[in-house]
Parts: C-alpha cells; sequence; structure tokens
C-alpha cells in the first residue's frame, strides 16, 4: 500500500480478512497455532515456512497492528510490545551489549532516564545525558563505543524541540543509530524517520489507543534493527497482548483527526493561558513565545496537544489550579481524548531531588496539562476557578 495517502493507511494498512471476509478487523484472542501435519509443524519451528507458531513469537491480530504503524511511520518494520517501556527496553537489549555507549537527552521520560542511566548500566551499558537542545553536547559526548542515540521531541514537561535532522547527522557521523521516542507528536504530526533517524520507539499507551484504555509499545524503523529487535522479543517475551493490539489498530483509525483536533484545542488553551493574570510563563511549541517555535513548525505538522505552564506562587498556587478542576482529570497519564492535569514537581518528578529538578526547570509553580477532544471553554472555565482563587 506504500503508494496511499496517511489517511487511506490509517484505516486501511495491515487489514488481512479471514475466511469469513468479516470487514473490521478480527481479533484472535489464541495463544497458540495448529498445524497441519508434523512436516509442517517442522516447517514453522526452523522458519522454512513462514506463519503463525505461538503468540509470544506472532499474532495476526498484532501482525495487523504492526503493519498500519509501520505504514504510517513509513517504516520499513515494526515490532509491537506490552508497553513504551518495554520498546525502550527491547530496542536497547537487542541492538547494543556490554561495553556500548548512549548519548540521551535529558528530556527523555523519567522511566526511560531510569533504566538507560541505572538498570542498563549495571550491564555494563553506560549512558551519556546530555541538554536536549544543545547540538554540541551531542557531539561532544560521543566515545569510541557509541552505538545509539536517545532523545524524545517535543519533551515532557517543558516541551523543548530537540532537532531530529541535525542529530541524525551527529549520530550517524559517530557511526550510531538514532532512535526518537514519537509518543507525544505520533506519526501524525511528525515523522522522524524521514527526517533522518533509524528507529522510532512509541508509547502506544498515549495517543496511538488515544481513549486510555491500554497499555502498548512499539518500534519502528530500519528492518536490520526491528529484526534484531523482534528476535529478542520472541525469547525474552514482553510481546503486545492480541487484545490490546486490536484496541490500538482501531485508535490508529483516528489518529490524525483526534491529534489535530486536540493540537487545535491545545494552541487555544495555551494562547489563553498566556493571557492570564497569575500565570508566569507558558511552554507551548504552537507559540510564537516558545524558544523553538520555528524549529517546531519545520519538524512537527502543529503544536501537539501538551501544555505545560508555570503559575506565580509556587506549589501552593499550583495545588489550588489543580484542585479547583472539575472537568480535567487529575492524574499524569497523557494522550486521552479526555484532557488531564498533573503537577510534576510532586508526582511525575517528584523523586528527584530538589537540586535535580530545579536544574532540570521542573518549578514548583509548574502544571502540565494534556489536553483532549472537551471543548475549550469548559477547561478555561474549570482553570479560571483555580487561578482566580489566588
Ligand atoms: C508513557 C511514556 C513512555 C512509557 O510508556 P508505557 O506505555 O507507560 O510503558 C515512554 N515515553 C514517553 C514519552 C511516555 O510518555
Amino acid at each position: 500500500m506504500d503508494d496511499f495517502d496517511f489517511d487511506t493507511l490509517a484505516v486501511r494498512a495491515g487489514t488481512a480478512r479471514s475466511q469469513f471476509n468479516e470487514h473490521s478487523e478480527a481479533l484472535y484472542l489464541t495463544s497458540s497455532f495448529v498445524f497441519e501435519s508434523a512436516a509442517q509443524a517442522a516447517a514453522r519451528f526452523s522458519g522454512e515456512e513462514e506463519g503463525n507458531v505461538y503468540a509470544r513469537f506472532s499474532n495476526p491480530t498484532v501482525s495487523a497492528m504492526q503493519s498500519r504503524l509501520a505504514a504510517l511511520e513509513g517504516a520499513e518494520g515494526c515490532v509491537a510490545t506490552a508497553s513504551g517501556m518495554s520498546a525502550v527496553l527491547s530496542l536497547v537489549m537487542a541492538t547494543l551489549q556490554a561495553g556500548d555507549h548512549i548519548v540521551a537527552s535529558r528530556g527523555l521520560f523519567g522511566a526511560t532516564q531510569q533504566l538507560l542511566g541505572t538498570i542498563m548500566a549495571k550491564f555494563g551499558i553506560e549512558t551519556s545525558f546530555v541538554p536536549a537542545t544543545d547540538l554540541n553536547a551531542y557531539r561532544e559526548a560521543v566515545k569510541s563505543r557509541t552505538k545509539l542515540f536517545f532523545i524524545e521531541t517535543p519533551s515532557n514537561p517543558l516541551t523543548e524541540v530537540v532537532d531530529i535532522a541535525a542529530v541524525a547527522a551527529i549520530a550517524h557521523e559517530a557511526g550510531a543509530v538514532l532512535a526518537v521516542d514519537n509518543c507525544f507528536c505520533t506519526p501524525a504530526l511528525q515523522q522522524p524517520l524521514a527526517l533522518g533517524a533509524d528507529v522510532v520507539v512509541h508509547s502506544a499507551t498515549k495517543y496511538l489507543d488515544g481513549q486510555g484504555r491500554v497499555l502498548g509499545g512499539a518500534v519502528a524503523g530500519a528492518k536490520a534493527i526491528t529484526e534484531e529487535v523482534f528476535k529478542f522479543l520472541r525469547t525474552a517475551g514482553p510481546t503486545l497482548s492480541p487484545f490490546n493490539a486490536w484496541v490500538i489498530l482501531k485508535g490508529l483509525e483516528t489518529l490524525r483527526i483526534r491529534m489535530e483536533a486536540q493540537s487545535a484545542n491545545a494552541l487555544a488553551l495555551a494562547g489563553w493561558l498566556e493571557a492570564q493574570p497569575g500565570v508566569a510563563r507558558v511552554f507551548y511549541p504552537g507559540l510564537a513565545s516558545h524558544p523553538q517555535h520555528e524549529l517546531a513548525m519545520r519538524q512537527q505538522k502543529s503544536g501537539g496537544a501538551i501544555v505545560s505552564f508555570e503559575v506565580e506562587g509556587g506549589r501552593e498556587a499550583a495545588w489550588r489550579v489543580v484542585d479547583a478542576c472539575k472537568t480535567l482529570s487529575i492524574t499524569a497519564n497523557l494522550g486521552d481524548t479526555k484532557s488531564t492535569i498533573t503537577h510534576p514537581a510532586s508526582t511525575t518528578h517528584g523523586r528527584i531531588s530538589a537540586e535535580a529538578r530545579a536544574a532540570a526547570g521542573i518549578s514548583d509553580g509548574l502544571l502540565r496539562i494534556a489536553v483532549g477532544l472537551e471543548s475549550v471553554g469548559d477547561l478555561q472555565a474549570d482553570l479560571s476557578s483555580g487561578l482566580r482563587g489566588r
């Protein structure tokens, strides 16, 4: 389906009908598959004959989701995983070994930083963390065993935008591979592979599902990489469940429409927040006031659906805004059609020291909203009560 547009691929790619010719993709809740004969079983196990064997290796529903996401990312291959974190884990375990080195953005998702910096370090894989937007720092961090660059853009919660094409050039010059966590933009707004990245990782738990129902993840990119990831996954087992794959597969059908509508709501809310008394600063790549607005508009189709802002009055004022919310859900999850609000300093970033938090720019007055599909007016009304109460 290479010649089709994104919108067609989103609803059609990966569809494979069974003998019943069902219109909507079937959900195959089966852990194993039956063979016609001993010879076929042997051929399937040896790989001589293509086909399903056991759901830790493959399942038709999971395969459909993988094909559809690969088509949307413009990827040669895609491997689905049980969660976003198992996508990161599988990529690192499959492609690196003890002695190898990673250059990673300091703006990465907290658990990714923990996985690379602490857990992988136990196995002799070292990571240097660099400021997300400092291209020289990426260049200077390169070592003789640097094999992987890992970035995420825009970052969470400060929406820093990393220049994918520029970091890809630095990574390739160093003989390394660039991985991009494309969770915040999704392929509907940003296609890292077209910008020079070699592989994309996803938390499908967020916008790909889009309705806060299931956990899932994926690694998509060059075949040489995804084939290694598949070999790791089929042995180690952090495979995506067919049920979750089916939910995500259906989520992909509305991905672009949701991303555009949620981005439009986010832009309206961000602009409104900038004009509110008591709001010291708004972080949103779609606003002209964002330090990397131009880069963001070159690299992304829109600013995305995550808006962060700092209120005057520190933690007390920030908590007042959170506690006054009746519509916005108080939860750290994001990527849902329901808007969510979180206070990073006391939740997602609560376990790091106050000094480290300050160095990362996460102030006590910072709030992050993942904007959903509610009316902007209702979201504004919800936030005004908390902002007025200061
Ligand atoms: C949530 C998230 C992850 C981890 O995904 P899980 O599905 O929760 O394992 C990784 N990266 C980013 C940017 C995320 O938001």
